[in-house]
């Protein structure tokens, strides 16, 4: 048919990094046109650029997950949105629930909650446009498990579990699918250092217990597994963590 000509579209949130840049990598390697969305755009236009060297589709859109106007620009630049990985997120700062800093999980909460949510509503007429939409949300086992020192971030997962659960519900009947992966513990870039306000000591000690951490690349791959099974197939939630981590 026609429509099974067009070029997908995938748009990836926190594509400047990690997870998500990894993700972007493995979407255009697999045919679609991947829409790069963060907010360090140096690294996205750089991430777009290389991508498009080797051939693959790719362009980079500024988005600011937590910023209204910043998401109301992002979807109005689209013409067409197919898959939408909910990916942009992360820890900041970790301690016990009795020494925390509020301003922490609140910001903790606007990225990882709040964040999906505006942009799923953003994106939702246009994945539904699709007639075949898939929305991924990037959760973590923390969404599942508590941990100490993590209270904040812990309730932002769950929160984030929980919008992949509703959305499930609100959408049942339509074609859109909603998956959503939890990673256990990923080696990338910044997401220690954050945890650990650019500590690099700290960050790398969270991996001393884990003799092999994940990969973005490991993670990447169930991102592309379940988004490319077909239409009727919903994959809900996919754990993934290193085989060392309990
Ligand atoms: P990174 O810190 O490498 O990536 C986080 C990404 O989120 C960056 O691209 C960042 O881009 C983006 N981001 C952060 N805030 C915003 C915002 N307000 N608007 C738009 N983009 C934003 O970490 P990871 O790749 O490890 O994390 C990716 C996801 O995976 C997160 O949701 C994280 O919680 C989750 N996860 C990570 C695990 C791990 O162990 N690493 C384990 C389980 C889940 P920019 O700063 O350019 O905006």
């Amino acid at each position: 048919s026609e429509a099974a000509t067009e070029q997908r579209i995938a748009v990836i949130t926190g594509a400047s990094s990690g997870i998500g840049a990894a993700s972007a990598r493995r979407l255009a390697e697999a045919g679609y046109l991947v829409i790069l969305a963060a907010r360090r755009v140096e690294r996205i236009g750089a991430l777009a650029e290389e991508l498009r060297g080797a051939g693959l589709a790719a362009r980079a859109h500024s988005l600011d997950v937590t910023d209204a106007a910043s998401v109301r620009d992002f979807a109005a630049g689209l013409e067409r949105v197919d898959v939408l990985i909910n990916n942009a997120g992360g820890a900041i700062g970790t301690d016990t629930v009795e020494n925390g800093d509020p301003a922490e999980w609140q910001a903790m909460y606007d990225v990882n909650v709040v964040g999906v949510l505006r942009v799923t509503q953003a994106l939702l007429p246009k994945l539904r446009a699709s007639g075949d939409g898939t929305v991924l949300v990037m959760s973590s086992t923390a969404a599942l498990t508590p941990y100490e020192n993590g209270g904040g971030y812990v309730a932002a997962k769950h929160g984030a579990h929980v919008i992949a659960e509703t959305l499930r519900l609100e959408l049942c009947g339509e074609p859109i699918r909603v998956i959503e992966i939890a990673p256990g513990m990923v080696r990338t870039e910044e997401f220690a250092l954050n945890r650990f306000h650019g500590d690099a000591d700290r960050a790398a000690s969270v991996y001393a217990g884990v003799p092999q951490p994940l990969t973005a690349e490991d993670v990447a791959d169930t991102v592309a597994w379940t988004v490319t099974r077909p239409p009727h197939v919903n994959i809900d939630l996919l754990v993934v963590r290193p085989r060392a981590q309990a």
